[in-house]
């Protein structure tokens, strides 16, 4: 049975059906003419699944597709098909592929209609929910971009069972991230069942990605533009942004570490227990997670030069997401001295 979150932001509502079947999606569509994107790798498997339900417009694979160059093509591929205001878009994929089409779907023609199919578990459980849509900006993550909700996002379990190990894992980082900072109960229901999730257990993942989802849109909807609340969904990012710009390390492992290094300094300013941190830390070891790195001394600089950069800093400080306990997280000014002290012994440990 599928379960519908019923999420309205300020932009409008947006239905969120988990565990609801590909097979069902015409229900959602109201007879619309649509158009799909997609990315090379889902096309390859499962155009059979779209490809009678409308044009489709294919993407490269990868981060490096979410520019502006690529939003530019997409808008005279529309042209080209003649797609108006009544067009309704479709992004079937994992995170680039959202985020694109939300961008797209929200600029064109001043604005289509447009819903998810996220076939990551990061995009299901992530990029998919919120609203946030946008691209790059050489080499700025989201710089440019809009908040707007899609009408739908169709959550597909059965997508999952071609994803890659590493990419599943990185769902799972957001999913144990989300835990972290408001969820003591689906901590440990992670931490007790880390192996069925792992096989992809349709129940658990329900349970796992309503949850998820629930903690995302109850966040996003107390503070749709980012200001409070929303900066506790920050949790290990500012490190691991730092980090994906100097290692070719997926989102999820950057996160991870991100993560291992929140929780170090929350023990060190006495505000998380040290059993805490090292739960955090067997937690992530057990979804295959990174939780320590060898860093080279040049590398260290091209690390620590983003933090500083950050767009969360002011002055000497900066403002960071530590926890409290598992299921607690507080937002923290700190000094950018304390957060480098930091980043060496985690890599050194
Ligand atoms: P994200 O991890 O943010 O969702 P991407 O959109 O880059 O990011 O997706 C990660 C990779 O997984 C891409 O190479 C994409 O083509 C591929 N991919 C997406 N969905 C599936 C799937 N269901 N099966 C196999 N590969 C997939
Ligand atoms: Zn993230």
């Amino acid at each position: 049975m599928s379960q519908k979150i019923d999420f309205c932001g300020e932009t409008g509502r947006c239905q969120i059906l988990i565990d609801e079947s590909m097979s069902q999606l015409s229900a959602y569509l109201a007879g619309q003419e649509i158009i799909i994107i997609t990315d090379d790798n889902v096309n390859r498997l499962y155009s059979q699944l779209f490809t009678p339900a409308g044009d489709v417009i294919i993407l490269q694979s990868g981060e490096g597709t979410k520019t502006l160059l690529t939003v530019e093509s997409i808008y005279r591929q529309l042209l080209r098909v003649s797609a108006d205001r009544s067009t309704f878009i479709l992004g079937i994929g994992g995170g680039v592929v959202s985020d694109i089409t939300g961008f797209v779907a929200s600029t064109f023609m001043r604005g289509l209609r447009f819903g998810f199919v996220p076939t990551t578990l990061l995009a299901q459980v992530d990029a998919a929910i919120g609203g946030k849509n946008g691209v790059n900006l050489d080499g700025y993550k989201n710089m440019i971009g809009v908040v707007n909700q899609p009408d739908f996002v169709l959550i597909d379990f059965s997508f999952l069972k071609t994803l890659p190990a590493k990419e599943l894992v990185n769902g799972f980082s957001e999913i144990i991230k989300c835990a972290a900072i408001t969820s003591r109960d689906l901590f440990e229901l992670l931490e007790k069942e880390s192996e069925r999730a792992l096989r992809l257990d349709n129940d658990l993942l329900r349970r796992i990605v309503d949850e998820t989802v629930r903690i995302k849109t109850a966040i996003v909807s107390l503070d749709e533009k980012d200001m409070g609340q929303r900066k506790k969904l920050n949790f290990g990012h500012t490190f691991a942004h730092a980090l994906e710009k100097a290692y070719r390390i997926t989102h999820g492992e950057a996160v991870s570490l991100g993560m291992i290094l929140a929780a170090n300094l929350s023990v060190k300013k006495n505000m998380l227990a040290e059993a805490e941190a090292s739960r955090i830390r067997k937690l992530l070891q057990k979804f295959n997670l990174p939780i320590s790195m060898k860093v080279d001394c040049d590398k260290r600089d091209r690390i620590v030069e983003p933090v500083r950069q950050d767009k969360k800093k002011s002055g000497q400080m900066i403002d960071f997401v530590l926890l409290k306990s598992i299921g607690e997280a507080s937002v923290e000014r700190l000094s950018f001295s304390e957060v480098e002290e930091a980043i060496d012994d985690l890599c050194e440990s």
